[in-house]
Formats: structure tokens, sequence, C-alpha cells
């Protein structure tokens, strides 16, 4: 049957929740994070178990129509939703089980950020994850996952155990190092490509809180602040410490003056995740030399960093993204960002420079499908606006601001942090691994069922 002609219907072996078009719910279901993708599915399966997965999957192959697969429902190029599609919506299964003796969670396909900090900390424990707690954990995992504590632990992936995957076929697999090692490597930066998971098991290790150096400097000054950036995280930079700085204009912060919001300039936060003493000593001694026209040097409990950023990107804005790593933050580069910060139009868009390294740096290049394991930097531009109507002005202004950067970049791309022109780039997204990531994928979906994602084609 052609897609579309789906009409209101059990699907056999189902037990979630099924939406379709003209349902109450239809709309507030259909909407993703990126209000850019404004689409149409014909049917969202919101699932509860395994088997709700591997019966929506087996329905929408029956019914020929295409398969978008949703955890948090963040990604930017809106591939967790489709026109006239399934969704397979992983949200209702968002449970997160600790066991803090032996240092393990398990955490279901559909949990957010915000629900793992919240059962981890419990505990005083964390998973390494990314900074937004409405965030998915599912497919921030698969890309990569980067965050502040990714010099520490890594990414989110090198602290990932196993995984229970539901394959096209529906079959439900573990994915260890010990049970279908290609598949659990594929997982790791491989993106959504094999299979829906169902639930991951990660490590955890031991934070409850940081100390962070928080600063707002006019854009005239940013040079000298990328500059201080680059000369504190040169290669014998502890793993505790991470530079992050947001060409931006001033955001409403509890640091920033009400007076200063809006003006163009670079906010850092400069975090120390280590020993309170040493950390101290070094925030205190860039604070002094610094001079930042609004600051803070504070410990902050995990969980308040991690949500202190939730409003200012709450879901239903508009996004357009550009990404690349950097080798080295060079004079040429630091020029390029610092010009077009400078131009940023929106009070959401911005230019993040994110200090990589550390544990990172640490994982042998081929050991997971991740494989930007050498760069330094992380440069991230997204547009981000809240009017359809600025959405040509804006999507320039990332464009332009990422022809700027390219030169100074190494041509490889973050899966997570990819725009939706993008979709034909899987040699940026995968680099040296794409060749091995595509015999897993014939391995485990030769039909490109899982195709709504930074896809790696089987036939290529
Ligand atoms: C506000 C915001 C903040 C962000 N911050 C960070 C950050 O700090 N660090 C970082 O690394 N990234 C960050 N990202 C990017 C983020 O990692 C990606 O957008 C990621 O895809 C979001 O995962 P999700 O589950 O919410 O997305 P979805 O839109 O639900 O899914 C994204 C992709 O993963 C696939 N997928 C989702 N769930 C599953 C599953 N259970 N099994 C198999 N495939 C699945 C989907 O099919 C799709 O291809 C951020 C994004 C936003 C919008």
């Amino acid at each position: 049957m052609a897609g579309g002609m789906t009409t209101q219907q059990d699907i056999t072996g189902f037990e979630g929740e099924l939406v379709y078009p003209g349902d109450v719910d239809y709309d507030q279901r259909r909407a993703i994070w990126n209000a850019m993708h404004d689409r149409r599915p014909a049917l969202i399966a919101r699932c509860r178990a395994p088997r709700d997965v591997a019966a929506a999957i087996a329905h929408g192959r029956r019914e020929g129509m295409p398969i978008a697969v949703r955890g948090g429902g963040h990604s930017m190029p809106g591939h967790s939703t489709c026109d006239e599609g399934v969704v397979i919506d992983l949200r209702p299964m968002n449970a997160v089980r600790v066991d803090p003796v032996a240092r393990r969670a398990r955490v279901q396909g559909g949990a957010l950020l915000g629900e793992l900090d919240r059962a981890t900390q419990a505990h005083g424990l964390v998973v390494p994850a990314g900074v937004v707690s409405h965030t998915g954990v599912a497919g921030l995992t698969l890309g990569g996952g980067v965050g502040r504590l990714m010099r520490r632990f890594g990414l989110t992936i090198d602290s990932l155990l196993a995984a229970e995957v539901v394959t096209a076929d529906g079959q439900v697999l573990t994915a260890s190092e010990d049970e279908n090692p290609d598949l659990f490597w594929g997982l790791r930066g491989g993106g959504g490509n094999f299979g829906v998971v169902a639930e991951f098991e990660f490590a955890l290790h031991e934070l409850r809180d940081l100390l962070i150096l928080a600063t707002f400097h006019p854009i005239d000054r940013a040079p000298e602040v990328l500059e201080r950036g680059r000369q504190e995280m040169a290669s014998a930079a502890p793993d505790e410490l991470l530079w992050t700085s947001f060409l931006r204009k001033a955001p409403p912060l509890p640091w920033i003056s009400p007076q200063l919001v809006g003006r163009p300039g670079v906010t850092s936060l400069i975090e120390w995740s280590g020993e309170a003493g040493r950390g101290r000593r070094l925030l205190e001694a860039i604070q002094a030399e610094f001079r930042p026209i609004a600051g803070s040097l504070e410990t902050v409990p995990f969980l308040e960093i991690q949500t202190m950023t939730d409003e200012i990107f709450a879901a239903g804005k508009r996004t357009y993204i550009k990404a690349g790593f950097a080798r080295e933050l060079s004079d040429p580069l630091i020029a390029a960002l610092c010009g077009q910060g400078a131009e940023v139009g929106s009070p959401f868009s911005q230019i993040e420079v994110l200090a990589m390294g550390g544990a990172i740096r640490r994982v042998a290049p081929a050991a997971t499908a991740f494989p930007h394991r050498d760069a330094a930097w992380l440069i991230n531009i997204p547009a981000t606006w809240e009017d359809a109507g600025a959405d040509d002005e804006e999507i320039a202004w990332a464009r332009r601001s990422f022809a700027a950067v390219g030169p100074h970049l190494t041509g490889g791309k973050y899966v997570n942090f990819m725009g939706d022109d993008e979709r034909s780039d899987a040699g940026g997204a995968y680099g040296a691994t794409l060749r091995r990531l595509q015999e897993v994928k014939r391995a485990y979906d030769p039909e490109n069922v899982f195709r709504l994602n930074q896809n790696i084609d089987p036939q290529m």
C-alpha cells in the first residue's frame, strides 16, 4: 500500500498508544523541538516496550511507509519525524534504573538528559552527556555525546556498556563488547542507523558539583578571550578543565546584569570538575587577569548547571545548524570566529567554541565509530530564532559564518550538529569509519529501513 493510506486501526502485537491525524493530541505529539519541521505523520506509535517497537516497525514496513524514530525529539534537521509515515515514539519508555553499588544505570530509549541526571545525581553519580536537560539521551548518545564532562570522563559513548536494540526484522539484540560487538561498535557514533535502542546501560562516575567561572566580555575583546582559551587548553591542560566560549548577544542569565542583556559579546564558561582547591587557584588567576564586564566564580550543583539554559533553548523555536572540528584555534580561525560573532542577529543564535581533547583523545580512534578523536575544538554554529519571516536571514548568517571558518576546520562533521542540507555528507560525518559502518549497516539493516538519520547507505 502506498504511504499515507493508513487509517485508524490496531497494529498486531502493539500495546502502546497510537495517535492518528485528527486525534486531540495529534498536533502536540507530532511537534518536535525544531519548529522548522512541521511534518504530518500518518501514525505516531507511542511505545511502552520493545515488543511495541517491533510491532510498529513491522507495520511500517508492511505498509511501505517511511519510519522515523524519536527519542527526545531534538534532531535539528528533523530526522525524528516525517510526512505520511510512522513515527516510533520512545518517550513513554523513559525509566532510569541506577545501581549505585555496581555504578551502572539502565536508561530506556526515550529518556531525557534531565531524567538521567536526576536519577544518577540522587547517588552523587553521573553519565557524561549534553548540557540542556530536555535533550534526548538516545539521539545524543548514538552520535557520540559531547558536554561539560567530556574532557574528564570522555564522550557519552565512552561510558556506554551495552544496548538493547530492536532491529529492522523485529529481533531484540544485546549489543556489547561480548555480544554482537560489531553492532556495539557501530552504535557508538553511527547515529540511529542500525535499529531502535530500547535501553542503554552506562557506567557511572562520581561527581556532585562543578566550580565554574562564568564571564561576559564585549565583542571587541573576543579575540583576547579566545586566545586565552587556546593558551589554557594547550596540550598540558588538565582533564578537569573545560573551556567553552559562546559568541552571541548576552543572554538573560543570573550573573549577567539586565542592562547588558542583548549586547554582542562573548560568554564563556570555564568549568573545573576536579579537586576544589586546585581549581579555585586556577580559575581565580584567570578571573583576575580576564577583567570581564560580568562574571561569577562559584561552586554550582551539577543539576543546577545542567538546567541553567533550558529556558533559553526551549522547544518551538526555529534552528539551522552548521558545525565542524578544528585541530587548533589558529589566529585566522579566531579572526573568522570573532568577525562572524559580531554579526549575530537573533538573541538565540551563537557560535560555540568548545574545547575537546583530554579523555576523548585517549580512546583509540578505531575503538568506536566516532572518528573525530584528534580534534582539539568543536566549532558549532546554531542559528536559532522565533519568527518564520527571519528564516532566510538567519540561515544566510549561519552559512556565511561557516564559509568563513570552514577553511580552518578539518572537514569532519559531528553527526548531532549537522543540518538538513548535509544529509549526503556521510564522509564528513563518519570519516575513516564509514566503510566499516557500511558493513555493519549491511549486516543489521540491509534494506535501509532506518534511513531518517545521518544515513549510511548500505548499497554504497
Ligand atoms: C537544545 C539542544 C541542545 C543540545 N545539546 C547538545 C549537547 O550538549 N551535546 C550533544 O552532543 N548534542 C547536543 N544536542 C544535539 C543532540 O545530540 C541531537 O539533536 C540529538 O539527535 C538529540 O537526540 P534526541 O533523542 O533528542 O533526538 P531525536 O530527534 O529524537 O532523534 C535524533 C536522531 O536519533 C535517532 N534516535 C532517537 N532515538 C533513538 C533510539 N531510541 N534508537 C535509535 N535511534 C534513535 C532518530 O531517529 C534521529 O535520527 C543538542 C540539541 C538541542 C536541540
